[in-house]
């Protein structure tokens, strides 16, 4: 499977035994009904900043105090909102970290959480598919350009997370992962929503506009193909909050 070969160099780390990103095989996914619905909480009013980091932008809140949280489904604790970020391709037909039954997104949203004093991160993800134009979203892609190179950060206000949420919250696959850039660290609970949402093609065109590069570099790369290749699950269970098979063929 050909996913492009954009990025510098692939981040073959070498990890252990609970490495992310994973395919999620539907069908041997293990219904559980101990899995809660999860319950959101946001204050767009939070949100502070958007960052270039070199890998991706990131859309970052304030989280010292319980204003963006999540809590249910998987997770025993409350855990914080402290920064979304995507991953994407260099064109339509891949981009994405996980795969559902090895189908790949153009993209993926991140919602990156936290417990208080504790590195415990959980990742929700969402697929994104490429389609109509995500209104909520253009917010955003209107400030991209403004952070066109690696280090650049701006103010960026009242974002509500929210509107990347799909309509369907409730079903959704969870696992035991790492994080997918160094340190990769394997203490990663990860939500994958079964249900995407949209954005427009000129919407993801914004996002590759965006550079790998800082302003003093001579030559410039385009930041895309910002994913880490995939990982063996290694016996690993993918629990999911719904049953496979009575959702629709796909
Ligand atoms: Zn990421």
């Amino acid at each position: 499977m050909n996913r492009g070969n954009g990025y510098p160099e692939p981040l073959a780390v070498p990890g252990g035994d609970r490495q992310s990103p994973v395919d999620i095989a539907v069908k041997k996914s293990v219904f559980d009904a101990e899995l809660k619905p999860l319950v959101t909480s946001y204050d767009p009013h939070t949100c502070q900043q958007i960052w270039n980091n070199g890998y991706s932008f990131l859309v970052e809140y304030d989280d010292t105090k319980d204003k963006n949280t999540l809590t249910g489904g998987p997770l025993q604790d409350q855990f914080r909102l402290c920064q979304f970020h995507f991953h994407w391709g260099e064109t339509n037909e891949w981009g994405s970290e996980h795969t559902v039954d090895r189908r790949l997104f153009p993209a993926e949203v991140l919602p990156h959480y936290h417990l208080i004093m504790k590195f415990n991160p959980d990742y929700c993800l969402i697929p994104v598919q490429v389609g109509k134009r995500h209104e909520g979203l253009q917010k955003l892609v209107d400030a991209l350009p403004t952070i066109r190179h690696k280090d650049s950060i701006v103010e960026f206000n009242r974002f509500d997370p929210s509107c990347l949420l799909p309509g369907n919250i409730n079903d959704y696959w969870t696992y035991h992962g790492s994080l997918t850039t160094p340190p990769l660290t394997e203490s990663v609970t990860w939500i994958i929503m079964k249900q995407h949402i949209e954005v427009s093609h000129d919407q993801l065109a914004v996002f590759r506009s965006l550079l790998f590069t800082s302003a003093e570099e001579e030559v410039q790369k385009s930041m895309v193909n910002n994913f880490r290749v995939q990982q063996p699950l290694r016996g690993r269970a993918i629990r999911s909050s719904f049953t496979p098979f009575l959702q629709e063929a796909p």
